[in-house]
């Protein structure tokens, strides 16, 4: 899904009372004691294209240490934004094995997708459920809980993808063209969504080039050669 948008949308917490990310070793303790935030290996995955499939990760390795802050970089089509939304599970691979804090997620249900930011963030099994069906219903899609994302339509994963950064209750909702990949349809519920979000008090931040998703926007600001125009 969401070809072209790598992280559409992200949580995070600003001020006091940061999370503790889970697995991330304090002072003195042993670094190797905690898996790894992320395990990737030999993932492939393919989409259908008109002439031949477009092969967007063709054997890939990747790990990432609990605490680590990487920059992934490459060249437009290099398979980044695959590569985030298969270990967000938010696409399957064709072939090989995702894992995030020691857990396959690859093949995981629409709720344990939505519990995962959670486990990560600190919260218990049961809180991090209860949390999850909580979002699912948020979204209208509590009935597909027990579905892979795979599933999901496209408006469908990408609310599923704001639904993850939400689940650790976000100061600000960070969205970056969030219904850049989507038919109308689907940015219509992705808007909806986030109109709904906004309504709850949510802070949000978006991204879009497109006027009729911006004017779902309580204000507008226009950048312009590295400068936002009128007031701050
Ligand atoms: P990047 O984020 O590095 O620019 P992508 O991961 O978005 O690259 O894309 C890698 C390749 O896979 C590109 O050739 C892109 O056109 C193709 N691709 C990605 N997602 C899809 C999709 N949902 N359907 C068809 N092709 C896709
Ligand atoms: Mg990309």
């Amino acid at each position: 899904m969401s070809h072209g948008t790598a992280a559409p949308a992200t949580g995070r917490a600003a001020g006091k009372g940061l999370p503790v990310p889970h697995g991330v070793p304090a002072d003195g303790d042993h670094p190797g004691s905690a898996p790894p935030a992320v395990r990737v290996r030999g993932v492939r995955r393919s989409f259908e294209a008109d002439i031949a499939p477009v092969r967007a990760l063709r054997g890939l390795d990747f790990d990432v240490a609990a605490g680590e802050f990487v920059a992934l970089m490459g060249p437009s089509g290099c398979g980044k934004s695959t590569l985030l939304n298969v270990i967000a599970g938010l696409d399957r691979p064709d072939e090989g094995s995702v894992e995030v804090a020691g857990e396959r997620i690859d093949g995981v249900s629409v709720l344990d997708n939505l519990m995962l930011p959670g486990i990560l963030g600190g919260l218990r099994r049961r809180a991090a459920t209860s949390r999850a069906r909580d979002l699912l219903g948020l979204l209208g899609i509590g009935e597909h809980g027990s579905r892979p994302p795979s599933a999901l339509s496209g408006g469908q994963r990408q609310r599923l993808a704001i639904a993850r950064a939400l689940v650790n209750y976000p100061d600000l909702l960070l969205a970056d063209e969030p219904t850049g990949a989507l038919d109308s349809e689907g940015a219509q519920e992705v808007l909806a969504l986030l109109r709904q979000l906004h309504a709850g008090g949510q802070t949000i931040v978006m991204v879009t080039h497109a006027p009729e998703v911006a004017a779902a926007a309580g204000r507008i600001v226009r950048m312009r050669d590295g400068r936002a125009e009128g007031r701050p």
